[in-house]
């Protein structure tokens, strides 16, 4: 059965208008008043239909429209004239209670009797634009969050390699520092000066990892002579000039030079000036960080005045304890060595003579008429004529021999491989030398003084084992030449009672 659409369908299509929940409306965009309204339409915008279509001066539609949104409104009725046309846009509406509300709006234009009028529906979109810019934010929050975090790992993973690298070089900094104290203890329980730049050039590289290191120290006509070098080095004289960093820091112009290649030159002061100079090369496991990292040169520059400081120190005590060493064994007044080297030699020479059976004698002098001397012409002078004295004896005996002052005006000389006439003519030879002497008056130098010695001498035989046997056969013969006349030699065996 056939329905009849033409009188059911304007029914339903009105109930379908006036219940639709969207707002459903019919408006004239010319006059810019709503021709009907849905009760939903209403609701939507808060206005009465009175108000929005039977009102003497209806609500105009655009001024529902807030006026941010009010031009894309305009534009859109301007894009959309002709029948057929249709589109969607948001805006939104306000209220007349004043609430702002966000419409989705789809609607068409239809020609009635000769007008174009617009046919649309409303629905209120707020919560979805809510949400959509909840979201947006969201995502934005979420983007700025994914870039923060990935700053924040490029910034942790920077750190931790800066870390890294920091342990590095503190690690080996370390390693440098951790030499010096073991340096310094071996400097000093080392006994030769030679040892103690030997340790200290091989300890720099060894342990302390420098690249090299080399000792150089000023000798007596002011050249530079390696002392020691690691690795070994074959020049073993350099002069100064030949070196421009050597120069300043000799000079005292610089109190360390480093060149472009890390290689550092640091005086080495004692007794109050530049010595000589401790150069090394950069630690091979700081090389990379010393271009750019100042505490780093810092650390190594302080390292190295220390060191130098140190073996200046160490140079100075060496000097000072060979001083005392050759203090305490010569006498002050003649420079001859004293009775205690000469107790300590004699008992040396004995047994080695005793030992492989080889000749040894002992020569006793002793000044006559001294104390004349002294009595005449004052104690100063007695003095005078002991230099003297002395004074030739340390150039007429060989190195092999040791001359001593064994006390007052007596000298003994200790002759190892020498007896008999050798002796005796050694002496002879003293004796006359010693006559020959002119020693110039204090008082008036013009004048001269001369003075004669005696000299007793004892040769070891087959008889004697003991030193002091030496000794007493050496004072017996001496006293035979003070008894028979002075200045004189005899030999021991050549006495009566010998
Ligand atoms: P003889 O010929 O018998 O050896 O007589 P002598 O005068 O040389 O010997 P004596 O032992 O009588 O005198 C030695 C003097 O030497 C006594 C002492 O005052 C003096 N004398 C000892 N040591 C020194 C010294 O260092 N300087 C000076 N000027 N005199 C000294
Ligand atoms: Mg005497
Ligand atoms: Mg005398």
């Amino acid at each position: 059965m056939e329905q009849p659409t033409a009188t059911v369908q304007p029914s339903l299509l009105h109930a379908h208008f006036d219940h639709s929940v969207d707002g459903q409306y019919v408006l004239d965009p010319e006059a810019d008043v709503f021709i009907k309204v849905n009760p939903a339409l209403c609701e939507l915008l808060g206005f009465t239909r009175e108000q929005l279509v039977e009102a003497q001066r209806p609500v105009s539609t655009l001024s529902i429209v807030h006026e941010e949104d009010r031009e894309l409104v305009r534009a859109q009725r301007a894009g959309a004239q002709n029948a057929g046309d249709s589109g969607v846009m948001r805006f939104r509406a306000v209220r007349s209670d004043g609430e702002v509300r966000h419409l989705e709006v789809r609607f068409s234009l239809i020609s009635h009797m000769g007008r174009i009028l617009q046919v649309g529906s409303a629905r209120d979109v707020s919560e979805q634009v809510k949400l959509e810019h909840k979201l947006r934010t969201e995502s934005d929050f979420n983007r700025e969050l994914t870039l923060a975090a990935q700053r924040a790992a490029k910034d942790a993973q920077r750190k931790s390699l800066e870390v890294l690298e920091a342990n590095t070089r503190v690690g080996a900094l370390a390693e440098v520092l951790r030499a010096i104290p073991v340096l310094t203890k071996k400097l000093l329980e080392l006994e030769q000066i030679n040892d103690v730049f030997k340790e200290t050039a091989l300890t720099m590289v060894n342990d302390a990892q420098f690249s090299s290191c080399t000792i150089l120290l000023k000798n007596e006509f002011d050249e530079l002579e390696i002392k020691y070098a690691n690795p070994f080095r074959m020049t073993q004289k350099l002069r100064p000039d030949d070196n421009p960093m050597y120069q300043s820091v000799l000079r005292g112009v610089t109190p360390l030079a480093v060149d472009q290649t890390g290689t550092h030159v640091a005086p080495i002061r004692a007794g109050g000036s530049v010595r000589g100079l401790l150069q090394v090369g950069l630690p091979k496991n700081l090389q990379r960080f010393f271009a750019t990292h100042k505490p780093i040169q810092e650390s190594i520059k302080d390292l190295l005045i220390t060191i130098a400081d140190f073996l200046g120190v160490v140079i100075e005590n060496h000097e000072n304890l060979e001083r005392i060493k050759q203090q305490s064994r010569t006498d002050r007044l003649t420079g001859l060595y004293n009775r205690r080297v000469f107790d300590e030699q004699l008992v040396v020479e004995f047994r080695r003579a005793l030992r492989y059976d080889r000749d040894l004698s002992l020569m006793i002098l002793d000044i006559d008429n001294f104390k004349k001397i002294n009595d005449t012409w004052l104690h100063e002078q007695g003095d005078e004529v002991l230099r003297a004295v002395s004074g030739l004896l340390k150039v007429s005996f060989r190195d092999l021999d040791t001359v001593c002052r064994y006390g007052g005006e007596e000298m003994v000389v200790i002759m190892p491989e020498t007896v008999g006439d050798a002796a005796r003519a050694k002496g002879e030879q003293i004796r006359r030398k010693i006559s020959e002497i002119e020693i110039p008056l204090l008082q008036n130098p013009e004048q001269k003084i001369s003075v004669t010695v005696s000299i007793g001498i004892a040769c070891m035989n087959k008889a004697t084992v003991m030193e002091d046997q030496l000794l007493r056969a050496a004072d017996r013969a001496l006293y035979y030449c003070k008894h028979n006349g002075k200045n004189q030699v005899k030999l021991a065996d050549e006495l009566d009672d010998a």
